[in-house]
């Protein structure tokens, strides 16, 4: 359990539709938050990199955006991870094919604080000369049990979550309601 995991646990089934948030994650840096790290492995990252603070302390979608990081699968921290659950298979982007543009599981904010050079590590990032940096702390993240299926199954109902997302926190559309219920049906068991 990392420290992100302590305090109040949000039951996510009973999460009103309206109670979510949602954060949109360029590839390959969804993979170590969603994806449960390998026994005696690498932490998972909780830390999230970005250029502006939130007030929001609950529960989030995580959207696996359209964008590719190029640096990001070159990252030693992040190629660690990978190898650790992956083994020798590369770390390509043709293995996000199927996450794109869909919610792959769940989170809550804890915190947001502005970023420091010696905290969060080894995800969070620091920089001298940039202090919007900020780390938001991500808290009892649960993957789906099956992101495809949820593809699949919600590829027929008429909702837009499949677009390139938005850098900053954004608000689920109602049309994307039910993709919140699937959401709920393909919770993993903690
Ligand atoms: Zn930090």
């Amino acid at each position: 359990m990392t420290q992100a995991d302590a305090g109040q646990v949000i039951d996510y089934a009973t999460v009103p539709h309206d109670g979510w948030r949602a954060i949109t994650l360029m590839g390959p840096w969804d993979f170590p938050i969603v994806v449960p790290p390998a026994p005696g492995g690498p932490e998972p990252k909780r830390p999230e990199n970005r250029s502006w603070s939130t007030a929001w302390r609950g529960p989030i979608l995580i959207h696996a955006g359209l964008g590719w990081d190029t640096a990001g699968a070159r990252d030693p921290i992040m190629t660690a991870y990978w190898t650790s659950i992956m083994g020798d298979r590369p770390l390509h982007r043709d293995d996000w094919s199927r996450w794109r543009g869909h919610v792959i599981g769940v989170a809550t904010i804890t915190d947001c604080h502005p970023a420091l050079p010696k905290c969060c590590k080894p995800w969070g990032h620091y920089s001298f000369w940039d202090n919007r940096r900020h780390h938001l702390t991500l808290g009892h993240v649960r993957p789906l049990v099956d992101p495809v299926g949820l593809i699949r199954n919600e590829q027929r109902a008429p909702i837009d979550l499949k677009t390139k997302g938005s850098q900053s926190l954004w608000k689920p559309h109602m049309r994307n309601f039910r993709i919140i219920d699937a959401v709920r049906r393909h919770l993993t068991e903690v």
